[in-house]
């Protein structure tokens, strides 16, 4: 075939499009991926990718290229949130039904369209019989919605799969991200002291200790670093609540759950002494801590993680960002904007933490993900399976 362009026949377009109207219809909330994954690693195997496994979390990993040499992991989630509000659907969420070009369902956009598209992307490569001087892994992880980050730190610290560029599919609209803010999950712990609510002055209520920290936290929301490029960090308060012996005690604990988005620069500590300091200025007894989150995934493995996820940006001439856009205007035909994601990913940990290459490529629109009705363009998905492969080749070609 030609080396210009990747093209899915007709028949590769209608078998993408089936795969992923099952992906669709087998529900995978957080930590019960296990269907979908046995139905990824079906389809890894009918189309010879190869070592298509489960590993110990659940997620699933599938290989193209000689088994040496440099790695590019194109890399997905196979997870999705749970149908919020079904009486905002006009369509059931699990049905997959198909308009057209329009595929509707849970997990379209975000992001079994990206994850079909990768496994597509491979075998596209695999036809066209490319030699490569190194290998692809489709790698699909369990949980992210959750715990962005935690199934790519056990396939790289676990499995010792040590990729040298990492490409997430989450919806980017064909555009290509090179970041985004960070996420930090706090617990504030505000301790009063009971009495009974008839002689409300012999104690001390959390809940009014609470609420003036709730307003210095407000204060403090306005006051938080800029980036140019990823924006502000900011700060709400999630989650308030509260202890008594009854409702007619005055509560001596009160917590509070605060939602911080780091943008560059902003460190965990940071953000932690800023809590403190609004401790601090109220005179009152109160800790603030990094939450933890603890899931046991569909296969028994405990999974555990402080909820710091660090902001990462890759610079807009890096070689893999140059790479990325050069295979989509080869591919596409037009420009993609070089651009930033919203929300948080696996790229917090594998650019954040691992500080492997990383950006961010995928179909849909990012504004239909977590909504009623979300949906991806089934033309968008075929072109993402085309530039990903185009772009494995001008990553891992020999020529
Ligand atoms: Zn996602």
């Amino acid at each position: 075939m030609s080396m210009n362009t990747f093209k899915l026949n007709s028949q590769d377009r209608t078998s993408l499009a089936a795969f992923l109207r099952d992906l669709v219809q087998i529900p995978s909330p957080s930590t019960k991926e296990g269907a979908v994954a046995a139905r990824i690693v079906a389809e890894m195997e009918r189309l010879g990718l190869r070592d298509a496994r489960v590993d110990q979390m659940g997620n699933v990993v599938g290989w193209i290229g000689p088994g040496h040499g440099p790695v590019l992991m194109l890399n997905g989630h196979m997870d999705t949130v749970r149908v919020s509000d079904p009486e905002a659907w006009s369509r059931e969420p699990f049905v997959a039904a198909r308009e057209g070009d329009v595929l509707y369902g849970l997990g379209a956009c975000d992001m079994k369209g990206g994850l079909a598209a990768m496994v597509y992307g491979a075998k596209l490569l695999r036809d066209a019989g490319v030699a490569l001087k190194g290998d692809v892994v489709v790698a699909c992880v369990v949980q992210e919605e959750p715990c962005e980050g935690l199934g790519s730190r056990v396939l790289f610290e676990e499995e010792k799969i040590r990729p040298d560029w990492v490409v997430l599919g989450e919806p980017s609209n064909l555009n290509v991200c090179r970041g985004h803010r960070g996420r930090l999950e706090m617990c504030l712990v505000i301790r009063g002291r009971s009495a009974h609510a008839a002689s409300p002055a012999l104690g001390d209520n959390a809940i009014y200790t609470a609420a003036r920290l709730v307003f210095g936290l407000e204060l403090l929301a306005g006051q938080l670093g800029n980036d140019d490029f990823l924006g502000p960090g900011t700060l709400a308060v999630t989650q308030v609540t509260s202890r008594a012996s009854s409702r007619n005690a005055v509560p001596d604990h009160c917590e509070l759950v605060i939602d911080r988005r780091l943008t560059l620069g902003e460190t965990e500590t940071k953000a932690l002494a800023e809590v403190q300091g609004v401790i601090a200025r109220e005179g009152v007894r109160a800790e603030v801590e990094v939450t933890e989150y603890q899931a046991t995934s569909y296969t028994g493995h405990d999974c555990r993680a402080r909820e710091f996820y660090p902001a990462w940006v890759m610079a807009e001439d890096h070689p893999l960002v140059i790479a990325t856009a050069a295979a989509v205007r080869a591919q596409l035909k037009r420009r993609p904007q070089i651009t930033r994601w919203d929300f948080s990913t696996e790229g917090t940990y594998t650019a954040g933490v691992a500080r492997i290459p990383t950006v961010g490529f995928g179909p849909g629109d990012p504004r239909h993900a977590h909504t009623a009705d979300e949906h991806i363009r089934l033309s968008d998905v075929y072109a993402a399976a085309e530039v990903y492969a185009r772009l494995a080749m001008e990553l891992l070609g020999t020529e």
